[in-house]
């Protein structure tokens, strides 16, 4: 089948290991997995692109949301996460969460994670959306780098998960709706191998990278999902992904994420003329949910001409936020920004999908043997938009659930011979076809943004077909891997985006507003 593998190969031919389950990605739901099924008995095998270090849920500031609180309760955070979902949140999945969710950040501080606390109770503050104050944090705003530090020591200690970074997953292997493990490219060799393994769990982040600006590290490129869709998964939602309202815009700076939180301790968002625009916008101002503050900002910017708005923190304490916030306030500081006295320029930028690999709520996806959490994964728990600090959430609460299935299904798994996979169709490209991944973004940015129209998706849909050469030849390594990865989630979040003729959670279409009852479902997609 056309475009079904990246490479020519043929796995009689390549080195190979063997491994009972096979974990894709190394952020918070790849090492949680990992050390659970660990716990259990089973001899889990990790993979990670590039170092340990390179993932979204160590650049996570804001915090962890867990109904914690003396005033809260998991229907509280039960309810604001379906309201921030549009309508289209499974609600079984959004109960699992919050239900599940203080157990499993229990879980986190029992193995040392260190959260920020006032005296002896765990400090928590607000973030958009939240009518509670239930979001846990550590170190002020490093909250991700803690948690990934504990589950990374937990993981040595335990010396029962074996961790080899720097291997690229290429492509997934199965034949028969059965996935028999993984083709992957080692860095560290320059050679392909093959991982053959009783399970597969798909760990593998988002895709932030998709678009021009973005809070994603450059491994965010929805490898995960591209290799899950080819391999023949159902995917769903991928009309939905989520703009951080306010990231950093300086000339100099990478789009640095400047946390919901800040706004959560009373940060006012005023446009280049000084005025505060938020309450005209929702009654929840500045806390509204992130699409709407996305939009409100990119209205305000489009009124005054300038290419962001300004986040204002003057009205706290010089002592607070520099306690609150060191990462932000060093980081702003290094490019000569005093948070303290200025104003910070913010505009949106691309920061989660929603959508991803379509799974039930233990993780099973449509391939047997393939199981999926953390962003890469959709079981709808988030809906059309996800509520702030739900999703490092999310990793830990349906990791755990996959350990089960997973335990389960390789007990039943008959031993039998591989399956030979190869693939020698594909031809030499003629050039290096990495310069495309700057026009994809461009085109992402421009069509499939916050703002869409028919016009705007229907000249994205046509860059997808103008390059849909490239299925026929074969990728020279990593890179030109995650173009083609790029052109194929790009694809599938226009292709959705311009089915779903209605506005909601993160998708909005100036020329069809309205959210629409009819429109009250998902859209999956199967290869
Ligand atoms: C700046 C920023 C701030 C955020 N703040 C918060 C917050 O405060 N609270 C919150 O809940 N969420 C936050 N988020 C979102 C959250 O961090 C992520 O959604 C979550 O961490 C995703 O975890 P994950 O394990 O699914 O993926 P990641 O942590 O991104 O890990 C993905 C892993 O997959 C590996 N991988 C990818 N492709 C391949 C491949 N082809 N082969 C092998 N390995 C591969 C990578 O190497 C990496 O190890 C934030 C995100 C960002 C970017």
């Amino acid at each position: 089948m056309e475009g079904r593998y990246l490479i020519n190969f043929d796995s009689r031919q390549l080195p190979y290991y063997e491994t009972e389950l096979l974990i894709i990605g190394g952020g918070i739901a790849g090492l949680y997995t990992a050390w659970k099924a660990a716990e259990i008995g089973l001899k889990p095998t990790v993979l990670t692109k590039g170092t340990i270090d390179d993932t979204n849920s160590g650049r996570a500031q804001g915090g962890i949301a867990a109904a914690l609180g003396e005033t809260d309760s998991p229907d509280l955070h039960y309810k604001d996460t379906i309201l921030a979902g549009a309508g289209l949140c499974d609600f079984n999945a959004v109960k699992i969460l919050v239900n599940e969710g203080p157990a499993r950040v229990k879980e986190l501080i029992n193995i040392g994670a260190n959260f920020d606390r006032c005296g002896k109770e765990l400090a928590m503050t607000q973030e958009g959306a939240h009518s509670k104050k239930r979001i846990l944090h550590a170190h002020g705003d490093a909250t991700g780098a803690e948690i990934m530090r504990a589950l990374a020591a937990q993981i040595k200690v335990q010396d029962k998960v074996e961790l080899l970074e720097q291997y690229f997953v290429i492509d997934l292997l199965v034949d028969d709706n059965i996935c028999y493990g993984a083709l992957a490219f080692d860095e560290n060799t320059g050679q392909c191998v093959v991982f053959w393994s009783k399970a597969v769990v798909l760990a593998s982040g988002g895709a932030g990278q998709l678009y021009q600006y973005t809070t994603n590290p450059e491994v965010a490129t929805g490898d995960g999902i591209a290799f899950a869709y080819r391999a023949g998964a159902e995917v769903m939602d991928m009309e939905f992904v989520q703009f951080h309202p306010t990231t950093l815009v300086l000339p100099e700076a990478p789009r640095f994420l400047i946390s919901e939180a800040v706004r959560g301790e009373g940060a006012q968002l005023r446009n280049s003329r000084g005025e505060r625009f938020m309450p005209r916008y929702h009654g929840m101002a500045e806390l509204a949910p992130r699409d709407v503050v996305s939009r409100a900002i990119l209205y305000e910017m489009a009124k005054t001409g300038e290419d962001c708005v300004y986040l204002d923190l003057t009205c706290l304490p010089r002592e607070t936020i520099k306690k609150r916030f060191p990462t932000i306030t060093a980081t702003c500081a290094r490019y000569g920004l005093d948070i303290t006295r200025e104003l910070i320029p913010v505009a949106p930028a691309a920061h989660y999908l929603m959508g991803g690999v379509k799974t039930n709520c233990h993780g099973e996806t449509s391939v047997y043997g393939l199981y999926a959490c953390g962003e890469t994964a959709c079981q709808g728990v988030h809906g059309a938009n996800r509520l702030a600090s739900n999703s490092l959430l999310d990793g830990l609460v349906f990791g755990n659930r996959i350990v089960d299935k997973v335990r389960n299904y390789i007990k039943l798994s008959a031993p039998e011979e591989h399956p030979h996979f190869s693939c020698q169709e594909l031809f030499e490209p003629a050039g290096s076809f990495t310069c495309i991944k700057k026009e994809l973004k461009h085109t992402m940015s421009e069509n499939v943004g916050p703002l869409r129209t028919t016009q705007r998706l229907t000249q994205a849909l046509a860059f997808f077909d103008k390059n849909s050469w490239l299925q026929k030849h074969r990728c020279r390594g990593p890179r030109e891997m995650e173009v083609r990865n790029m052109l194929e989630v790009g694809r599938l979040i226009a292709e959705a985006a311009m089915m779903r003729t209605e506005s909601r959670g993160g998708h909005f279409r100036l020329d069809f507003p309205e959210t629409m009852s009819r429109w009250q479902k998902h859209i999956i997609i199967r290869r």
